[in-house]
């Protein structure tokens, strides 16, 4: 088993990814066997490619495509470059996407992939060379029917369209279910850009709803302010009626108790690279983000954002964790004892597989839906997602993090029985 505490001192996220799913199967009362099979992924390739940079020379990269379960579908899981990228954050995030597509009721398994690369430091055309060097490296075990990709951190539509595309000629014939997140001419779907953030939206509505919080008129503070967090901002504006009071990025944090001009603040990430330095804002320290006096928190980030010291000075009601484990699990437990709402990872952040989903659906069916069918299929789709984890987390006394987990594992668990696997 991992050591939750890396050499370096940060948290395991699949150490921790596997304390939760043992949890969930002791409470479910799980057969060793099957509990076992759960914990690992099912397959793993870690490649080494070679990529020609703009100066000549080539640099060997390191990659990664895991899937952790496919007993109820087809493995489903984004990209990432990073160049902190590690085997276990993507078995963790794999996990997490197995959770995530039961937790919704997506036929569908879970996987994730990763480069170990730092893009912001790539050119275009070397940009291009590592999207299509990782396709020809883990494209064997890709396809409609076996494992379909996204986009995830530093990933976006252009990178999925040079894998579609690297993928079909590999194999000589048109293949747009083999990824999603495409752009629109490419086979993408609409509504696939702000999918995370409007499912985040959704399903805090329906928290607020069902726990007497008022969002409308109310504060958000938003940590990272990327593909998820960005839309967050301009949804928690638009659809919950709430002021974007704080907001961060890499570079810092800033805050503004009269709310933002959300797509002045846009415009400015666009402009200058980061939200510091917005006319008008209050710089503050990245950490009193999450102790802003606010009705509603969305972490957006990165993983192990919210630490134990982190927790004690959250004053809000209402987590919505838009980015995957930013919650330590030590100060998860101290949320849920203070009484406040976390909505977990695999529920809150469920709109972006969602909407990958139908995406997969339209490529394979050869339909295209409009932007009002999509959102009232997601709408749909997480508001009953969140009643049944509710529903659950009320009858068993137990926080809306475990419930997810013992609907997902459940359902997991039900399809590897059907199998007869175990
Ligand atoms: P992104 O690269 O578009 O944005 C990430 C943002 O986080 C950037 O603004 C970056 O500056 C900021 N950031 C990074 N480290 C930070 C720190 N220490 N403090 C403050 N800000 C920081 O990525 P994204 O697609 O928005 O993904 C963000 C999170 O949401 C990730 O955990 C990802 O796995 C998760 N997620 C994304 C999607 C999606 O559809 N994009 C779906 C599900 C989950």
């Amino acid at each position: 088993m991992p050591q939750t505490q890396s050499a370096t001192g940060s948290l395991n996220p699949f150490a921790i990814a596997q304390a939760q799913i043992d949890e969930a199967a002791q409470m479910l009362g799980l057969e060793p066997a099957l509990a076992a099979l759960l914990r690992e992924p099912s397959r793993e390739l870690v490649v080494h490619f070679p990529v020609r940079m703009d100066d000549g020379t080539t640099r060997v990269l390191t990659g990664f495509r895991v899937q952790f379960n496919t007993a109820r579908g087809p493995a489903k899981g984004g990209i990432r470059f990073h160049p902190e990228e590690t085997l276990d954050t993507v078995r963790a995030l794999a996990a997490w996407m197995t959770w995530k597509t039961a937790v919704v009721e997506l036929p569908l398994g879970g996987g994730k992939g990763g480069v170990i690369v730092d893009p912001r430091k790539l050119s275009r055309r070397e940009l291009e060379r590592v999207s299509r060097g990782y396709i020809d490296a883990v494209g064997g075990i890709l396809g409609p029917d076996e494992d379909v990709p996204a986009p995830d951190v530093y990933t976006d539509p252009q990178v999925m369209a040079w894998m579609l595309d690297e993928f079909e000629r590999l194999h000589g014939r048109h293949a747009p279910g083999m990824i999603t997140g495409k752009p629109l001419s490419l086979g993408g779907s609409v509504g696939r850009g702000d999918a995370t953030a409007r499912g985040g939206a959704i399903v805090a509505r329906e928290a607020a709803g069902r726990y007497g919080i008022t969002l409308a008129k109310g504060r958000v503070a938003i940590q990272g302010f990327g593909n998820a967090g960005a839309h967050m901002a301009r949804l928690a504006q638009s659809l919950l009626g709430m002021k974007v009071v704080g907001v961060s990025d890499t570079h810092g944090a800033v805050h503004d108790a009269k709310g933002f001009d959300v797509e002045s603040l846009v415009g400015h990430k666009r402009d200058t690279g980061s939200v510091k330095g917005f006319p008008g804002a209050k710089t503050i320290a990245p950490e009193e983000l999450f102790a802003l006096d606010v009705e509603l928190l969305c972490p957006s980030a990165l993983e192990n954002a919210i630490t134990p010291e982190i927790a004690s000075t959250i004053k809000a009601p209402l987590v919505a964790e838009l980015a995957n484990g930013p919650t330590v699990p030590e100060a998860d437990r101290q949320l849920h004892r203070r009484g406040i709402y976390v909505l977990p990872d695999i529920l809150a952040n469920a709109g972006g597989v969602t909407v990958s989903y139908f995406e997969w659906v339209q490529n394979r069916s050869g339909d295209v839906w409009t932007e009002e069918e999509v959102s009232a299929r997601l709408d749909r789709r997480l508001s009953a997602a969140f009643a049944r984890v509710a529903e659950t987390a009320e009858e068993r006394r137990i926080a809306l993090r475990t419930a997810a987990y013992l609907v997902a594992v459940g359902r997991v668990s039900e399809a590897e029985r059907l199998r007869g696997r175990v």
